[in-house]
């Protein structure tokens, strides 16, 4: 074996220690991530595609209902376009 080979091996083997080091750190990640699993989300999902965040998206007061206090609340989803109007009072 000569030189270069022998820091070769130095380099692969250095990164085999590298990898390692991070096991600890991956095993706490994923033990994070199956306690989260089965968890209810905290946000309600998109009715559409059901994975976004259902969200409002602004409210304005409803022009049929203005003089009893209605209001046009848009809710709107943050991972598709999709969107609905509520009146809210
Ligand atoms: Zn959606």
């Amino acid at each position: 074996m000569n030189l270069l080979d022998s820091l070769k091996k130095l380099v692969e083997w250095q990164r085999v220690l590298a990898a390692a080091d991070k096991v600890p750190e991956l095993e706490r990640r994923i033990a994070l991530l199956e306690s989260r699993i089965g968890e209810v989300p905290k946000f309600e999902t998109c009715p559409s595609c059901g994975v976004g965040r259902w969200h409002k998206v602004k409210s304005e007061p409803n022009r049929t209902f203005r003089k009893l206090g209605g209001l046009d609340v848009t809710y709107g989803c943050n991972h598709c376009s999709y969107t609905e109007v509520k009146v809210e009072t």
